[in-house]
C-alpha cells in the first residue's frame, strides 16, 4: 500500500510513540550531557533571579523622585548586597546583575545621567520597575524548568548548571543495527570490480544515526539469499532499531520483505509517494521496529532523515521529533512531475533565504549530495515553481 509522505510520517510517529518506549537511564556529568535526552524533570533549586536584579549599569532610584537631582548614598555591584535603604531624593550607583537596594523601584541607565560629585542629575522620568528583573521572574523555586524527554542543547546545559546540577539522569542511547544488503556490495577496504560497489550506505547511516543520538552497530553485508539475509536480520533484531538498506524493490533478488514476513513481522507500509525512496518498508518484528530503506545512496539518506530519524528519536526517549521545513526563495525556475513529494539536492544561501537546485543525476549521485547543504521539497500537487517563488527546504 502506497502512502503519502505526510501519512507515512504520521504512521511512524504514532506507531513508535504508541509503543511507549521506556529506555534505561544512566547518570552523566554535566559536561557529557549535551545532546543527551533528559530522563527526569528538573526543578529550580531557588528563585531565578534569587533577588530583584538590575539589568543595566546606572542608578537605582525611586521613580517618583524623577526628573531631579539625587544624592548618591553608595554603590552596589554584582556579587554583593547594599546594606542600607534608599530614602526620598536618594540614589545608589548600581551595576548590571547587582541586587536592587531596598527602597528603590527603578534603574536609570548611566547614559541618561550626569554625575557631579556626590549627586546625580537625571533629566528624564522613569517608569516604576524599569530595568529591574523581579525576584523569581525567570523561574520560581521548585518550578519544573526542564522536562524529561528533552534532547538537551547548550541552553539546557546552562540551566542545569545554574540550578546546581553537576549530573543529570539521561536515557541510554538506543543501539541501531545497520544491515546493507546486496551481492554487488563489497567492504570499503576492498577493491571492487566494475560491477561491484563499495558499501557506502552503512557508513552514511552510521553517521546519521550518531548525529540523531543513537549508537550505530554495523553488521556484515547480507547476501541476496533468504538464508543469509535472515541470519543477519535476526542478529539485527536484537538491537533497539534495525535499519536495512537495499533489497526492498520488486526485483527477483529483493528478499528483505520476504525474510521479514517469514519471521512474522508486522508491516505498517511498504511504499511511500516520495522521491527518492518510493519502496520504503516500515514495520515491527517482535518488539523491534525496522526500516527497509531503498538501496540507492540518496534514497537511503533521505528516507533515514525524514522517517527513520523520527523513530530513533522517539526510541531514544525524546517526547517529540520534529522535521522543520522552512521556506526559501528559488533563484531559478523549477518544475517537476507531480504525484510524489520530492527531496532534491539544493544549495541554500548563507542567510537561508535563497535556494538553488544542485545538478543531480538521480538517486545514486552521492557527489551531488556532497555539494548540497539542503534538500528542496517539492509538493506532489504542484508542477511549476517560477523563479522568486517560495519553496520548502529541509536542511541536510
Ligand atoms: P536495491 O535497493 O537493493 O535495488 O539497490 C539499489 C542500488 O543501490 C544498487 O544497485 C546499488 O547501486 C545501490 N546500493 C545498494 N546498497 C548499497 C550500499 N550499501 N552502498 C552503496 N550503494 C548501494
Ligand atoms: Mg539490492
Amino acid at each position: 500500500m502506497a502512502l503519502t509522505f505526510h501519512v507515512a510520517r504520521e504512521t511512524v510517529l504514532n506507531k513508535v510513540a504508541g509503543a511507549h518506549p521506556k529506555p534505561d537511564t544512566q547518570r552523566v556529568a554535566l559536561d557529557a550531557a549535551s545532546g543527551r535526552v533528559l530522563a527526569e524533570d528538573v526543578a529550580a533549586d531557588r528563585d531565578s533571579p534569587a533577588l530583584a536584579r538590575s539589568v543595566r549599569d546606572g542608578y537605582a532610584v525611586r521613580a517618583a523622585d524623577l526628573p531631579g537631582e539625587l544624592v548618591v548614598i553608595g554603590e552596589v555591584r554584582a556579587g554583593e548586597r547594599f546594606s542600607g535603604e534608599l530614602g526620598a531624593g536618594q540614589a545608589v550607583e548600581i551595576m548590571t546583575g547587582a541586587p536592587i537596594p531596598a527602597g528603590a523601584d527603578a534603574v536609570v541607565m548611566v547614559e541618561h545621567t550626569r554625575r557631579v560629585d556626590g549627586r546625580v542629575h537625571i533629566e528624564g522620568a522613569a517608569e516604576p520597575r524599569q530595568f529591574i528583573n523581579p525576584q523569581g521572574c525567570e523561574a520560581a523555586a521548585n518550578e519544573i524548568v526542564l522536562r524529561a524527554g528533552k534532547r538537551m542543547d547548550y541552553a539546557d546545559i546552562a540551566m542545569l548548571a545554574a540550578f546546581g546540577r553537576t549530573h543529570a539522569t539521561v536515557y541510554r542511547k538506543p543501539e541501531v543495527a545497520i544491515v546493507a544488503t546486496g551481492d554487488e556490495i563489497v567492504e570499503v577496504s576492498e577493491t571492487p570490480s566494475e560491477f561491484q560497489i563499495r558499501n557506502s550506505n552503512a557508513y552514511s547511516l552510521a553517521a546519521q544515526v550518531a548525529r540523531a543520538g543513537g549508537v550505530p552497530r554495523i553488521l556484515p553485508v547480507a547476501r541476496d539469499t533468504v538464508e543469509h539475509t535472515r541470519e543477519i536480520v535476526e542478529r539485527g533484531l536484537t538491537s533497539d532499531l534495525l535499519l536495512l538498506s537495499g533489497g526492498v524493490s520488486a526485483g527477483k533478488y529483493d528478499v528483505v520483505e520476504k525474510v521479514l514476513a517469514d519471521i512474522g513481522a508486522e508491516f505498517f507500509f511498504d511504499r511511500v509517494l516520495i522521491q527518492p525512496g518510493q519502496p520504503l518498508v516500515f514495520g515491527r518484528a517482535g518488539q523491534t521496529f525496522f526500516f527497509g530503506l531503498p538501496g540507492n545512496p540518496s534514497s537511503t539518506m533521505v528516507t533515514f532523515e525524514v522517517f527513520a530519524r523520527a523513530a530513533l528519536e522517539l526510541l531514544a526517549g525524546q517526547s517529540e521529533s520534529t522535521l522543520p521545513m522552512p521556506f526559501a526563495r528559488l533563484t531559478r525556475d523549477f518544475h517537476h512531475r507531480p504525484g510524489l513529494t520530492r527531496f532534491l539536492p539544493a544549495h541554500l544561501s548563507n542567510d537561508g533565504t535563497e535556494v538553488t537546485p544542485v545538478e543531480w543525476h538521480g538517486s545514486g549521485d552521492v557527489p551531488a549530495l556532497t555539494r548540497a547543504n539542503a534538500y528542496l521539497v517539492a509538493d506532489p500537487f504542484r508542477a511549476e515553481y517560477p523563479r522568486g517563488e517560495f519553496i520548502r527546504v529541509l536542511l541536510k
